[in-house]
């Protein structure tokens, strides 16, 4: 893929990049490693200085990022802005409790003394998905560079402007030199980085298989990965859910960043008694959102991000429907060239269909009818996926035995998929390891040492 900026609501090649030659990566690899020397040795005190001058500059140039974020990958202006804010917010937090969750930590044993300690590893290479451009990348920075590691951003190549954006801010809230650095690079250039001696280690956000790439390589080279890939989240509606308030959220969630988030609500599994209710009440609402272009403030959702996604997206649909799936929502692309799609519902998906076994990465809801509890759990944990879902009842007791019976990383009970900075967030099975966010997530790129003191 060219590294370019493609405003995907009109198609318009805005801007081309050149990418960074090979001689030019290691260059920059070279200056990170050399950062890296002075930048382990600074204090708590030094880093959550820059970082939370990086969290003032995000909060007040929010409008001026979210821009370029609408821009590149189609988001609603309103949306791009919060995701500018969110990361303000992890940037504070990690600038508050970086210290705490990286002390030592005294463990009683024979010897005199016996403590952890959470060291640096150094150069770490974060390749980055566009759906969440500044979020995503934040997760790692924030955490990454308080714990005193430097960073290597390779971010997906239709979001160059965004990547380069980071890098300023970065750059203006007085960081070091070369602390944090854009890699200009395609996916294939990936590999070389991997390797280079430097480079300790790689966290991915991204879809399955690029995932299973980036580990094996990684593997190779015997350095640590965390992933966090793609989700098929099961959004489970119980006769006694407060129908209202599920579909609504329902909505949000299946349509949360037009549809394209991990963590949006995928498969929407019903109990029978209350499922044509359910139905009713969310096929109204989806309905009645509406798009157009992203810089406007009525809108709800924008285009997706590229062309080829919505290609994808309605190939799966129609393989579902060519398997007996039932549409109950129309919706779809206006036109071949278009990256707009409009919501759809589909109902009697069955396993064997894509819209029941991948990752529906745009706004289609699935909806499997079941007949109580114990086969909606069967059904959610039928996935290769196991990275959020919801739970909708009354009661909060059964909404959480419920919860703890769904294979995932995260499950919410009568509320949004969502990540906040204080819970750890991220997958098992198919959706990845390790964590991102929390104490958790910090202490994902830190040699945990024994100290043993006879
Ligand atoms: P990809 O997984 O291909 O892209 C994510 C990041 O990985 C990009 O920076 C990409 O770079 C990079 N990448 C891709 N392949 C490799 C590789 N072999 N080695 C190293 N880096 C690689 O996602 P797509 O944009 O193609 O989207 C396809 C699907 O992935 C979506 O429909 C969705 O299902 C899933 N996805 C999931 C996300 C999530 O949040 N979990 C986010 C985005 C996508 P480059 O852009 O240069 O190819």
């Amino acid at each position: 893929m060219p590294i370019e900026t493609v405003n995907p609501a009109t198609g318009e090649v805005v801007k081309t990049f050149t990418p960074h030659t090979s001689e030019e990566v290691n260059q920059k690899i070279e200056a990170a490693e050399e950062a890296f020397r002075s930048w382990r040795h600074t204090s708590f005190e030094e880093r959550a200085t820059y970082m939370n001058r990086q969290a003032e500059i995000l909060e007040n140039e929010a409008e001026k990022y979210g821009r370029i974020i609408s821009l590149e990958m189609g988001k609603p202006l309103k949306e791009a802005i919060g995701e500018v804010r969110k990361c303000a917010l992890a940037c504070r937090y990690y600038a508050e409790n970086a210290a705490d969750f990286l002390a030592d930590e005294e463990v009683e044993t024979k010897a005199n003394r016996s403590l952890i300690a959470f060291e640096p590893l150094g150069v770490v290479l974060a390749i980055m998905p566009w759906n969440f451009p500044f979020w995503q990348a934040y997760r790692f920075l924030a955490p990454a560079l308080m714990a005193g590691n430097v960073g290597l951003l390779k971010h997906a190549s239709n979001v160059p402007q965004c990547a380069l954006a980071i890098e300023e801010i970065v750059r203006k809230a007085g960081f070091p030199d070369n602390v944090f650095q854009t890699l200009l690079i395609g996916s294939k250039e990936v590999n070389a980085v991997i390797e280079h001696p430097h480079v300790k280690a790689v966290t991915l956000t991204g879809s399955e298989g690029a995932g299973a790439k980036v580990a094996e390589k990684a593997g190779q080279e015997i350095k640590k990965t965390v992933l966090e890939l793609g989700g098929s989240d099961a959004f489970i509606v119980l006769e006694d859910a407060d129908l209202d308030k599920a579909a609504e959220t329902a909505v949000k969630s299946r349509m949360v960043n037009g549809g394209q988030s991990c963590i949006a609500a995928k498969r929407f599994i019903v109990v029978e008694s209350i499922a044509e209710q359910f139905l009713q009440k969310f096929r109204e609402k989806m309905q009645a959102l509406k798009t157009g272009d992203p810089l406007k403030d009525e809108i709800d959702f924008g285009p997706l991000a590229r062309v080829d996604l919505a290609e994808d997206l309605e190939k799966q649909v129609r393989q579902s429907v060519e398997q007996g799936a039932e549409v109950v929502l129309d919706g779809g692309r206006e036109s071949k060239d278009s990256a707009y799609f409009k919501p759809m519902i589909l109902k009697n998906v069955r396993p064997g269909m894509p819209a029941y076994e991948e990752e529906m990465f745009g706004p289609v809801a699935a909806v499997m009818v079941v007949k109580d509890e114990e086969e909606a759990i069967q059904v959610a944990n039928d996935s290769r996926f196991g990275l959020g879902g919801a739970v909708w009842t009354q009661d909060k007791e059964r909404g959480l035995r419920v919860a703890r019976k769904v294979e995932t990383g995260a499950m919410f009970v009568n509320a949004i998929v969502a990540s906040s900075p204080e819970m750890p967030f991220g997958g098992i099975k198919k959706s990845g390891y390790g964590r991102e966010l929390s104490y958790l997530g910090i202490r994902e790129f830190v040699n945990q040492k024994s100290i043993w003191v006879e």
